[in-house]
């Protein structure tokens, strides 16, 4: 189950829990001819599926549900939120949930664990509404650590984009959207490298960010997701296919050997990138965070990642705006950790500036 062992298609759709707007909407009736084989079950909403979102302690099950159920739903609220760390704006959704199955995923906390893919249907509405506020916007005339010249909306925020595109056309419409407009960028962050994404010919304005770790902590944390080897080795290619690629050092994870292992593994990219690449790379860095609601639940289905992920002794609790008891790391740690993993990019893979770390 492993990213190293993963030979299985990572979707294969049997079923599509579809609110009735969605499917009559062009873009349910698109998804629901790519999985022809796939039984259509009507749902309410695609927030309440019981079936799909609860029994969080039965993980083989998850992963069934995560590979052959589909939910075909309506984006309600479309609002763009500013952001000004990984990108100016974070835009509605095209999707949320995700395929894959990462230990420390904050993603599934609000939809219950097994958080298969939500398509939204009614992406020519989200469309619209990211067009309206790219015009609205106009050009950037302050360069920022986003992007020197264009606003960067991040497209991705509770998915995954390049496994959404096994989906529906939803994403590749959106990065159309960019692709037309000069003063905005696209991105996103992805731990699964889709090589259907090299055809889209996105002119720069597409940046899709591979999220990278050492690959000893990889195995036990990234489940379903590309090899780290394979999302390093992807990286040429997209930038020969017209992407700006950046690499998200995230989660930094404080193993015993984490300094010795990032090193490495630094030092691999900087074997591997050609110089068209490592001309145009940026990385932001992200030291962990953990929940406990999350560690609770690991630990009934994982609890090896959870050897790595829950280290009181070296974290602190955090209580979110939600009541949800957060932990990261100690203050002094962490801003030491950071240092250290600045001075390790500085030294092995030189050419990577970093947009951001904390
Ligand atoms: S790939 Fe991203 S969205 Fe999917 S489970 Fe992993 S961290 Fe979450």
């Amino acid at each position: 189950m492993t990213s190293a062992v993963r030979t299985a298609p990572l979707v294969d759709i049997r079923r599509i829990y579809a609110e009735p707007a969605a499917l009559e909407l062009p873009r349910g009736r698109d998804v629901v001819d790519r999985w022809p084989g796939a039984e259509i079950v009507p749902v309410a909403s695609h927030w309440q599926i019981p079936e799909v979102h609860g029994d969080e302690a039965n993980v083989a099950r998850w992963v069934r549900i995560k590979t052959e159920a589909l939910v075909l739903g309506v984006k309600k609220s479309l609002t763009t939120r500013p952001n000004g760390r990984s990108a100016d704006f974070i835009a509605p959704s095209t999707a949320n949930g995700c395929a894959m199955a990462c230990a420390y995923c904050y993603v599934p906390r609000r939809k219950g664990y097994s958080n298969p893919v939500t398509v939204f249907a009614n992406i020519e509405q989200i469309t619209a509404h990211v067009a309206r506020h790219i015009h609205k916007q106009g050009a950037k005339t302050e360069p920022n650590q986003c992007d020197p010249e264009a606003w960067v909306y991040d497209i991705g925020e509770n998915s995954d984009c390049s496994a959404d595109a096994l989906l529906s056309e939803n994403v590749r419409e959106l990065c159309e959207l960019f692709r037309m407009s000069p003063t905005a960028k696209a991105s996103f962050a992805t731990k699964y490298v889709n090589r259907e994404l090299l055809e889209w010919d996105p002119m720069g304005r597409t940046r899709i960010r591979f999220s990278v770790m050492p690959d000893e902590t990889a195995k036990v944390t990234d489940i379903r997701t590309t090899p780290v080897a394979e999302r390093i080795a992807a990286v040429n290619d997209f930038v020969d296919a017209g992407f700006e690629v950046h690499l998200n050092f995230s989660p930094v994870i404080l193993t015993p050997t984490w300094q010795a292992d990032w090193g490495a593994l630094l030092e691999r990219i900087d074997d591997t990138l050609h110089e068209r690449a490592k001309a145009q790379l940026a990385a932001e860095v992200i030291l962990l965070t953990h929940n406990e609601r999350l560690h609770e639940v690991n630990l009934g289905w994982h609890p090896k990642a959870e050897q790595l992920l829950w280290r009181p002794e070296l974290q602190e609790q955090k209580l979110s705006e939600n009541g949800a008891v957060n932990v990261r790391y100690r203050r002094g740690l962490k801003a030491d950790a950071v240092a250290r993993f600045r001075a390790l990019v500085a030294e092995k893979l030189p050419s990577c500036r970093i947009r951001y770390a904390f």
